[in-house]
């Protein structure tokens, strides 16, 4: 017969579900109950320690419950904890075609992060993300800003590459998005810069147009978000480099990096 929790024990239960609900984790199991372990469950923060790899827990100062909520301190021992839950994944069908997963890279306290649609046949030759042609790009409009691409943290919205570069469908962006979220859960840069209609839709859950969706600041999670266009839309129209660096240019503007690089804005 399934053992009656008490109240506290319930709400504390329920508190680390939503914490990790937030995070993106959905799946729980439960380990065998012993006599005894429930007893000082009201003062053991929870996962117990050692149970987490290298995960550092802290309290967190804003929690709404009365007893802490870990929060993740080592942002690349957590990114390395969500790159292990991916593992060799089967989740959606763009696994078949794929090379290598491409997770995502560069600093874990960037101030800026970069998204884009998914890999193409250069990141997933090489497993990073935005390494051919795109990739260039991106690298001179991060120069441009006076910064450098080990400066900010690039991801996509899905991991494996579509078939023949295809637009990835809803629902392969719906299972890998997940782990986007948690990404950016765990790296909190203060701008998310979606690059091109994909990366903003998904982000937002909109469907607006490009035209509607750059040009203004959204509020995402702990971040500011900008969309912009994608550096592959840029390469076959270059006309539109000069828009897509007044979008990059309110980025700087929010982060004064002009003040720091001596990079106009
Ligand atoms: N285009 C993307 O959206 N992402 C990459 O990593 C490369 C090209």
């Amino acid at each position: 017969m399934p053992r009656k929790l008490d109240p506290q024990t319930q709400k504390h239960l329920a508190a680390y579900v939503d914490y990790y609900r937030d995070m993106g984790v959905y799946d729980f199991y439960q380990r065998p109950i012993t006599e005894g372990s429930l007893a000082d469950s009201s003062s053991t923060p929870m996962p117990a320690a050692g149970e987490t790899a290298d995960v550092v827990f802290v309290t967190r100062e804003e929690s709404l419950f009365d007893s802490p909520l870990p929060v993740v301190q080592d942002q690349a021992a957590a990114l390395k904890l969500i790159r292990e839950d991916i593992g060799d994944c089967t989740r959606c069908r763009l696994h078949k075609g794929r090379k290598n997963i491409v997770f995502g890279v560069g600093n874990v306290n960037a101030e800026i992060m970069f998204v884009g649609e998914g890999p193409g046949a250069d990141e997933d030759e090489q497993g990073e993300p935005f390494v051919g042609r795109a990739g260039q790009l991106l690298n001179n409009m991060i120069a441009a800003m006076g910064l450098k691409r080990s400066d900010v943290y690039i991801a996509n919205v899905v991991k494996c590459r579509p078939p023949q570069n295809r637009t990835p469908e809803k629902d392969e962006c719906d299972t890998c998005s997940l782990f986007l979220m948690r990404q950016i859960e765990v790296l909190r840069p203060k701008v998310i810069v979606a690059l091109g209609a994909v990366a903003a839709k998904n982000l937002l859950a909109v469907n607006e147009s490009m035209a509607n969706l750059r040009g203004h600041w959204y509020d995402f999670k702990n971040s500011r978000l900008l969309v912009t266009y994608h550096p592959a839309y840029l390469l076959r129209d270059p006309r539109q480099k000069k828009e897509a660096w007044k979008d990059l240019q309110m980025v700087m503007k929010y982060l004064a990096i002009g003040r720091r690089t001596g990079v106009q804005s």
